[in-house]
């Protein structure tokens, strides 16, 4: 297919905001490309699938210097032009329309040319990378027409801006292959194509095992990461019995961090972060204690990785290890500074066969049998299984007096769901309300702060879309030994500005906070409606990313409740 044809749809989705239209748009496409199903990851602004997590590790100054080079303008135009349009994209097709009057081009890029030059981006290593970098886009640039190139760029600088999220791509999937009849039936195949996504993260796969009608094929594969499920909050520990059913399995809630735990036959352990990022080689330790003390040909088991105190031996928050998720240098240091516990708390796949619609008893039953627990190392999350709320408090009492976060609750008999936010177990937590949510801006500080970002616009998600929510400046530390301080997240966040004005920047959304408040107010200020009041950071979030953070839905909740 010619890459013109792909350009055409972003063209047409760009144009509209409305779901139902992109949704119409898509599905057309999809029709086309059933014999090239790959072509969905061009819509998605991707070259591979979702679970892949390999990325094309080109900035703007790269992007910069290729529209320079492929163009002959210097850089200094592309520059200008950027700081105008605010988007690289536009500035290349500007860049490219104004060349164009001079030279004809010819040459059509195919869609496999595309997918070829960029699939080849994230395996450059070494000497002459960038070189060789440089010379796959600049390849791509002098062939493109204006519109071609502002999506390349785009796509390479992962800011596609069409507005396509996972609900539109499974609900176009769902209007070509199934015409649904009514709402109803509308409804169920989004269901079935939701839950085939949740285990294949990968829209390719989906699209083509519907058209055959072989969904259920789609299977769980150990070494490839597959989403975690998600659980909602209960009120307390009577409303969780509501929720999952008594009696319940109740556990303590450990404040680190999830790990899935993949062994494929014959192979060393795996590790994905709820993100599907691989973090093997950030966690020897982890890889070393699951590894001895699981048995198992094949599993892909759930857990939560806690820090602890070397020589105190008492549990640290996530903040203090969440380092730990992204260094990629002194591994060793940190692992003996920053040591970990492994608390499994379910398993979903073991020695070839899927469990997810195995009761969670079972799935408890099996762990127990397969991990052998050294304390500091590998443990079984504590568990206690009642139907008494005397009993549920005392459990809650105690892990509160750990120093853990609250308590799950956990249905005995409900399967897993990867991917789902449902009630098949439950969080509990104590007051002392708080969200994940984005960073999308943020503002210099002055006099002693000067050079530093020291108040964040943060938002929450409204079906794809972003909605500010408050500023939040409290929290962070002066000093960087203190914890998560202002120069380490002001680092973070000047790598991807967007634009300035004046000391207020725009961050591309990837940067997740936990973020805690004392209440919530409607407010005409913020896109969303509403404002956090004394709001105050609590965490840097690396392992969560923008599909985990409070969506408005959960903020309207939470904000009816204090009325
Ligand atoms: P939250 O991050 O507040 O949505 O709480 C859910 C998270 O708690 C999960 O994603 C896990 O990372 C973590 N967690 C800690 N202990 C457990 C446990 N025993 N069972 C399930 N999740 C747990």
């Amino acid at each position: 297919m010619d890459y013109q044809e792909v350009c055409q749809v972003y063209r047409d989705l760009e144009k509209t905001s409305k779901g139902l239209e992109k949704t119409t748009i898509l599905a057309k496409f999809l029709a086309k490309i059933k014999t090239e199903p790959e072509l969905i990851y061009l819509i998605q602004g991707r070259v591979f699938p979702d679970y892949d997590e390999r990325e094309f590790g080109i900035s703007e100054q790269l992007a910069i210097k290729a529209i320079s080079k492929s163009t002959g303008f210097n850089e200094s135009r592309v520059v200008s032009e950027f700081k105008k349009l605010g988007d690289l994209g536009l500035s290349a097709e500007k860049i490219m329309q104004d060349k164009r009057q001079s030279t004809l081009f010819s040459k059509k890029i195919t869609t496999d040319k595309v997918l070829a030059n960029l699939r080849k981006l994230p395996e450059l290593e070494g000497k002459g990378t960038v070189e060789h970098k440089l010379n796959l886009i600049i390849e791509l640039l002098n062939s493109a027409s204006p519109e071609e190139a502002k999506y390349l760029v785009r796509t390479l600088l992962a800011d596609m801006k069409v507005g396509v999220g996972s609900g539109i791509l499974r609900d176009a999937i769902v209007e070509l292959v199934y015409q649904p009849k009514d709402i109803t039936e509308k409804k169920e195949k989004a269901l079935q194509i939701q839950e085939a996504y949740d285990k294949a993260t990968d829209f390719a796969e989906v699209f083509e095992k519907a058209i055959l009608n072989k969904l259920g094929e789609i299977s769980l594969n150990p070494g490839k990461p597959v989403k975690v499920m998600l659980y909602p909050k209960a009120e307390n520990i009577e409303d969780a019995f509501k929720i999952v059913g008594r009696p319940a399995a109740f556990e303590f809630k450990y404040d680190g961090f999830r790990m899935m735990l993949n062994k494929q036959e014959n192979k060393d352990i795996t590790i994905f972060t709820r993100r599907l990022d691989n973090v093997t080689n950030q966690f020897p330790d982890a890889v070393k204690y699951a590894s001895e003390n699981i048995s198992g040909k094949t599993f892909i088991i759930d857990c939560e990785a806690v820090g602890f105190d070397p020589k105190t031996k008492k549990y640290r928050p996530f903040q203090d290890i969440s380092q730990r998720i992204k260094r990629k240098y002194e591994i060793e240091k940190l692992e003996k500074e920053l040591p970990i516990e492994l608390k499994i708390f379910d398993i979903i796949y073991y020695n070839g066969k899927s469990l997810i619609n195995e009761p969670f008893k079972k799935r408890r039953e099996l762990i127990e049998k397969i991990v052998k627990s050294i304390s500091y190392k590998i443990q079984l999350a504590e568990q206690l299984i009642t139907g008494d709320e005397k009993q549920a408090e005392e459990f809650y009492d105690r892990a509160l007096d750990e120093g853990q976060e609250g308590l799950m609750a956990k249905s005995l008999q409900a399967p897993y769901k990867p991917g789902a936010r449902i009630g098949y177990a439950v969080k509990i937590k104590p007051e002392g309300e708080d969200f994940d949510l984005v960073i999308t801006g943020a503002e210099y500080g002055t006099g002693k702060r000067a050079g530093w970002l020291t108040s964040f616009d943060v938002a929450c998600n409204s079906d794809g879309e972003l909605l500010d929510i408050g500023k939040v400046s409290t929290g962070l530390k002066e000093k960087p030994e203190e914890g998560l301080s202002f120069l380490e997240l002001t680092k973070l966040l000047k790598k991807i500005i967007i634009k300035e004005d004046g000391r207020h920047v725009f961050v591309k959304p990837e940067i997740v906070l936990t973020v805690q408040y004392q209440n919530i107010q409607k407010s005409p200020s913020y896109s969303s409606g509403y404002a956090l009041r004394f709001p105050r950071v609590r965490a840097l979030r690396p392992d969560r990313g923008i599909q985990d953070i409070a969506t408005l839905k959960e903020v309207e909740k939470e904000a009816r409740k204090e009325l």
